[in-house]
């Protein structure tokens, strides 16, 4: 959201919801996502990351998607590595002290600038999230699973495994 150009007819709403502490209306999310994704660069396809939230998302913008891959991991493993995660304060790079360390503690790895945990990795706020995921999120994958388009993947693994499994299971 915070890359939307300022030439775009979106740019002054998402503004005000930004800086109002508030997430961006879904009607306007929605908009935005059909410009985005009707692109002449899109033609091919995309990856859509951590979208649908909630079905009625759909009543805004419609992926249509082929495949919906949905990572399956435990509370616990999401607490562990939520807990554990710093984020670059320049560009938002993502280290997680137990699975991927930066080089030099606290520093980003690309662009030496410091690693901080963010607000939002706590263990109160997750717990929100998760039970946000459970319900509004949990049926959009039952959704999926239904229209035989759902690969689910176990993600307790590094990522490299993961990756692999994700590959394997799509025939790619
Ligand atoms: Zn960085």
């Amino acid at each position: 959201m915070r890359s939307v150009s300022p030439e775009s007819v979106f740019y002054t709403p998402v503004r005000e919801a930004l800086g109002s502490g508030q997430l961006a209306p879904h009607s306007i999310l929605g908009s935005i996502m059909q410009e985005v994704t009707s692109a002449s660069r899109y033609e091919k396809g995309y990856i859509l990351d951590g979208g649908m939230r909630h079905i009625s998302d759909r009543d805004y913008f419609d992926p249509k998607p082929d495949v919906v891959i949905y990572l399956n991991i435990t509370y616990e493993l999401s607490k562990s590595r939520t807990l554990s995660r710093m984020t670059c304060q320049e560009s938002g790079h993502i280290y997680n002290t137990q699975t991927h360390p930066p080089i030099k503690a606290d520093v980003c790895d690309l662009d030496g600038s410091p690693l901080i945990i963010r607000d939002d990795d706590n263990e109160e706020l997750l717990k929100q999230r998760w039970e946000i995921f459970n319900r509004d999120t949990l049926p959009v994958i039952e959704h999926y699973r239904q229209l035989g388009k759902l690969v689910e993947i176990p993600a307790e693994g590094r990522p490299d495994e993961i990756f692999k499994d994700i590959r394997s299971k799509l025939n790619i």
